[in-house]
């Protein structure tokens, strides 16, 4: 028996995924189970696999291509003819329940090489799903478990909250995709509430009509509706849920061609710039792009902090304040966000550090605030120690503080 030839392996990873194959061979070490440990097999077959829901839309179309028709081909259809008594049920039907079982109670777990996994965890799995999460999960590769946290300080009786999306898209997008995945719709504080907290992360910019312009802000009248008319909070002014979709896909796609090559910070600039004539300045795309720019402003070659002009450096505050208040409100604990306000943090102690070379007068208050920052850091990143990304973070950022009390002590030696 053999899995066939693979498409050439190449680098990347979509192709190596298209070369190992991972997603049909976890469907077939799933199927094992009812040979090797029929109680792990019963358990799985309990598991919630939404197989109603999910005939007929495009995951039901991508597991028969990927996954049910791949291994029935290439391995199970001969299986059948060589051993008929190895497996039980092998059938179309029972591969389809696995990939929805999968696809629905499926967490993502992180190796300690960086390699993230999809696991699936009979009572973690059931753990509820909110918006602004108050618990996150870690894997235990020694144990094999999960382990959940508290991110912040739980009342008795507080239901434990983990969340099965990203909660740096807008409600429309996260309920999509929570429709399609989880097959329900989210009615957390955070889907009710149009402005998301106060961050009108999905608003949009009134274009106002012919006659007059307007600097008002579009939200959803009823967020959790798809189609929903979005109203403008200044003029009479309403557009309609289509064209909204239309216009979010659109800047979806030019900021995912964008950010896939590498783009210098002038690039950003100028998507910004266009984007920012119909969203909201924190709407979750010019976020994205915001929290790419202070990390080239400064870094870039030719953009190196001493080069920036004093205005570039302001915009880079600016944009670094814009950024961390979006952060707070969505995730007030950094159970989610931690990463994304570290390195907010960190830019913000680069760009302190530069006034203070440039006014040494007032250097030691831009010292001291950048210090502050990276301190508050070293807390946000506590969160994150068994990520292999934090783990990087925590290691860039104590030298960061290092560099910086270097700093304070060489300008107060200088000023004696
Ligand atoms: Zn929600
Ligand atoms: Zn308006």
């Amino acid at each position: 028996l053999s899995l066939g030839a693979g498409t050439p392996a190449r680098a990347d990873a979509r192709s190596l995924n298209d070369y190992f194959r991972s997603d049909a061979l976890l469907v077939l070490k799933c199927l094992l189970l009812q040979r090797q440990s029929p109680a792990k097999w019963a358990a799985l077959l309990e598991m919630q696999s939404h197989e109603e829901e999910r005939r007929g839309t495009e995951l039901h179309v991508e597991a028969e291509k990927r996954v049910v028709s791949y291994l029935q081909q290439r391995f199970l259809g001969r299986l059948k003819k060589t051993k008929p008594n190895l497996l039980q049920d092998c059938g179309p039907e029972l591969l389809h329940r696995l990939c929805g079982i999968i696809e629905t109670n499926f967490m993502v777990i992180e190796l300690p090489t960086g390699v993230e996994l999809s696991g699936l965890f009979r009572q973690a799995c059931m753990m509820e799903h909110a918006c602004q999460p108050n618990c996150d999960f870690q894997f235990d590769p020694i144990t094999q478990q999960i382990s959940v946290r508290a991110g912040c300080n739980l009342r008795k009786g507080d239901h434990l909250r983990i969340t099965y999306t990203n909660i740096l898209w807008g409600t429309h997008l996260r309920q999509h995709h929570l429709r399609l995945t989880k097959h329900f719709s989210c009615r957390c504080s955070r889907c009710l509430d149009p402005t998301e907290y106060g961050t009108y992360i999905s608003a949009l910019a009134c274009l106002g009509d012919v006659n007059k312009t307007c600097a008002g802000t579009h939200l959803p009248v009823d967020p959790l509706d798809e189609n929903t008319q979005w109203k403008c909070d200044t003029c009479p002014m309403l557009v309609d849920g289509a064209y909204v979709s239309e216009l979010q896909t659109h800047m979806t796609e030019q900021v995912d061609n964008l950010m896939a090559g590498c783009p210098s910070a002038n690039q950003v600039e100028l998507l910004l710039a266009r984007l920012s004539q119909i969203l909201h300045p924190n709407h979750f795309h010019t976020f994205n792009l915001k929290h790419t720019l202070i990390q080239l402003y400064g870094n870039e070659t030719g953009l190196e902090l001493g080069g920036l002009s004093s205005g570039q450096l302001e915009r880079k505050l600016r944009l670094c304040d814009e950024l961390y208040n979006v952060c707070r409100r969505l995730d007030p604990h950094s159970i989610k966000l931690a990463i994304y306000v570290t390195v907010i943090l960190i830019e913000i102690a680069h760009t302190r550090e530069e006034q203070a070379r440039r006014a040494p007068g007032e250097g030691s208050r831009f010292l001291e605030l950048a210090q502050a920052r990276l301190k508050e850091a070293e807390v946000v990143l506590e969160k994150e120690l068994e990520s292999v990304a934090g783990k990087k973070l925590y290691d860039q950022l104590q030298k960061e503080i290092f560099e910086c009390e270097k700093q304070m002590l060489t300008l107060t030696y200088n000023q004696k």
